[in-house]
């Protein structure tokens, strides 16, 4: 099968197409013949190395969506020939074909494309567990969703505004500003403004921060008294480490960085997720904006693509 390899840590340019051998699925593995793998941010992380840095030679790809071709031993609930999509793999989706536990597949029901189960799986499953669990949300609170029209943002922007809260929404551009209104955020501002205008508005409950070091500090400034500051992805860097005081002193405030393994601990919360997620789908309540889909040779420039913050959505690789 055809996969894209990294052998080493670097830029797009160590994303080289191979062929590789594709082994048997293992007990309690099912085989998927992929038709596409969704790209994210975190996938930009591990292709560079540092702190998330797969063992290498590997695979990368965290989320795609296929249909099953075969079980290994002990696989129940699952048939050859099923539609099944997958956002929390440790890697593999860059490829044909992949070999992956049953338990993180949930199978995508009709109404739902292969186009939009592959965009929803790892940025919706995140944008969920942040708007109903990290801080379930409610009417009258005020969240702050950064980078809001990115893959997490935009779904992030839709979620929230489904349980009566005011988004305000920023980004890098004027365009992508005017998305994340379209999308539903009632308040926008750039990074260096959002703050200002948080404060307006009283403060912030919550804070949904996947930029980082750059936003991370004015963040704290945005929350009202008790706010929650949910730290979840560094685009532009690690935050720097931080003294608990300053959470106290900035007006008694939490401070969570969750993933969403911890949000996605059994079966059955990944598929109560996924089965939400496609539902809205299905009912034409969330919009899945795919923005580019790349073939698998094309991956390279897929990666310059969102490294360059030129999204407008989801990026897919089709295989
Ligand atoms: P996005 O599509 O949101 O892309 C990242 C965006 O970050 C860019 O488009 C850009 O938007 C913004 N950004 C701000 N500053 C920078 C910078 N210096 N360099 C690059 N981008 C910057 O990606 P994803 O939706 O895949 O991921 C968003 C974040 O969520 C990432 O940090 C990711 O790691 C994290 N994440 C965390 C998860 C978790 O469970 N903890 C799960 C999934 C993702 P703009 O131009 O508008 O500023």
């Amino acid at each position: 099968m055809r996969a894209i390899v990294i052998h080493q840590s670097g830029g797009p340019e160590v994303l080289t197409l191979q062929d590789r051998p594709l082994p048997a699925p293992a007990a309690g593995e099912a085989q998927l013949r992929l038709r596409y793998a969704g790209l994210n941010y975190v996938d930009v992380y591990q292709r560079q190395g540092g702190r998330q840095a797969p063992n290498l030679p590997t695979v990368l790809g965290k989320e795609g969506v296929g249909t099953v071709t075969a079980l290994g031993e002990g696989v129940t609930g699952l048939e050859v020939g099923m539609r099944v999509a997958f956002g929390t793999a440790a890697g593999g989706a860059y490829a044909e074909s992949v070999n992956l536990p049953a338990k993180m597949l949930a199978p995508v029901p009709d109404g739902v494309s292969d186009e939009q189960a592959a965009a929803v799986m790892l940025q919706g499953m995140t944008a969920h567990y942040l708007a109903y669990s990290a801080f379930p949300l409610a009417a009258g609170d005020l969240a702050v969703v950064h980078a809001a029209a990115g893959g997490v943002g935009g779904l992030l922007v839709q979620l929230a505004r489904r349980t009566g809260a005011t988004v305000l929404a920023t980004a890098g551009s004027e365009r992508k500003l005017e998305l994340a209104r379209e999308l539903g955020a009632q308040l926008t501002a750039g990074y260096d403004d959002f703050a200002a205008l948080a404060k307006e508005h009283g403060g912030a409950n919550v804070i949904y921060d996947g930029v980082g070091k750059t936003t991370f500090a004015a963040g704290l400034n945005a929350l009202k008294i008790r706010g929650l500051m949910c730290l979840y992805g560094a685009a532009s860097g690690p935050v720097e480490p931080v003294d608990p005081q300053l959470l106290n002193s900035s007006g008694g405030l939490y401070l969570t960085r969750p993933s969403l393994v911890h949000y996605t601990q059994t079966e059955s919360e990944l598929r109560w997720r996924a089965g939400e997620l496609f539902d809205l789908i299905r009912s034409h309540d969330l919009q899945v904006r795919v923005d580019r889909v790349f073939p698998l040779e094309e991956t390279q420039e897929a990666h310059r693509y969102i490294e360059g913050r030129n999204t407008l959505g989801k990026v897919l690789i089709e295989m």
